[in-house]
C-alpha cells in the first residue's frame, strides 16, 4: 500500500485573488506530488509500509530523515488543502468558535497569535492551531516539514489548522511579503472543516 496525492477539493484558480492559480498548481502538482512519491520511496521495505501517516509521524524518530521530511510534507499539505475553500473566511462558529474564545479570550487575539507564529517562523516552516487531548487549543510553529504530531515538535497537540509559510507557498504572487500572504489566508480558511477537525 502506498500514499496517494489527494485531489484538490477545488480548482487551482478557486482561491484567487488570495492565492493565485499558478502557485496552487505548482504547489500541489509538483511540491506535494514530490513529497508523496519520495515518501513512498523512503518507506519501501521498512515497517512503515502499511501504517497510517499519523502513526508514522508519531513515531518519526524510528525512521530516516527522508521519511520525516517527506512524511511531514505529505501530511501537512493534505491538511492545508482541506482547511482552505473559495467559500472560506469570516469567523468560526460552533464548538470551535466557543473553544477559541475560551482559550484565547477572543477571535482577534487568536488571529494575532496565529499570524505572529506564521510571520516569525524563521525560514521555511508552518504555523498551527492545535487541539490537545484535553480539548485545549494552542498555537505553535514548526520548521521545515515538521509538525506537532512528531515527538518534541511545537506544542505537541493535534493540528486542526495550518498555514504553509515556505516561500513556494506565496513567492510568485507576494515575493518577500509574507505578512500580506498571511493576511490573505484569513479570507480562504474553511472554518467548517476546521470545526470538523476540532470535533475529531
Ligand atoms: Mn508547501
Amino acid at each position: 500500500m502506498s500514499f496517494e496525492l489527494p485531489k484538490l477539493p477545488y480548482a487551482y484558480d478557486a482561491l484567487e485573488p488570495h492565492i493565485d492559480a499558478r502557485t496552487m498548481e505548482i504547489h500541489h502538482s509538483k511540491h506535494h506530488a514530490g513529497y508523496t512519491s519520495k515518501l513512498n520511496d523512503a518507506i519501501a521495505g521498512t515497517d512503515a509500509e502499511g501504517k497510517s501517516i499519523e502513526e508514522i509521524l508519531k513515531n518519526i524518530n524510528n525512521y530516516s530523515g527522508a521519511v520525516r521530511n517527506n512524511g511531514g510534507g505529505y501530511y501537512n499539505h493534505c491538511l492545508f488543502w482541506e482547511v482552505m475553500s473559495p467559500n472560506g473566511g469570516g469567523e468560526p462558529g460552533g464548538d470551535l468558535g466557543d473553544a477559541i474564545r475560551r482559550d484565547f479570550g477572543s477571535f482577534n487575539e487568536f488571529k494575532t497569535q496565529f499570524s505572529n507564529a506564521a510571520a516569525t517562523q524563521f525560514g521555511s516552516g508552518w504555523a498551527w492551531l492545535c487541539k490537545h487531548d484535553n480539548g485545549k487549543l494552542e498555537v505553535c510553529g514548526s520548521p521545515n516539514q515538521d509538525n506537532p504530531l512528531m515527538p518534541g515538535v511545537g506544542c505537541g497537540g493535534h493540528p486542526i489548522l495550518g498555514i504553509d509559510v515556505w516561500e513556494h507557498a506565496y513567492y510568485l504572487n507576494y515575493q518577500n511579503r509574507r505578512p500580506d500572504y498571511i493576511q490573505a489566508f484569513w479570507n480562504v480558511i474553511n472554518w467548517d472543516k476546521v470545526n470538523e477537525n476540532f470535533r475529531g
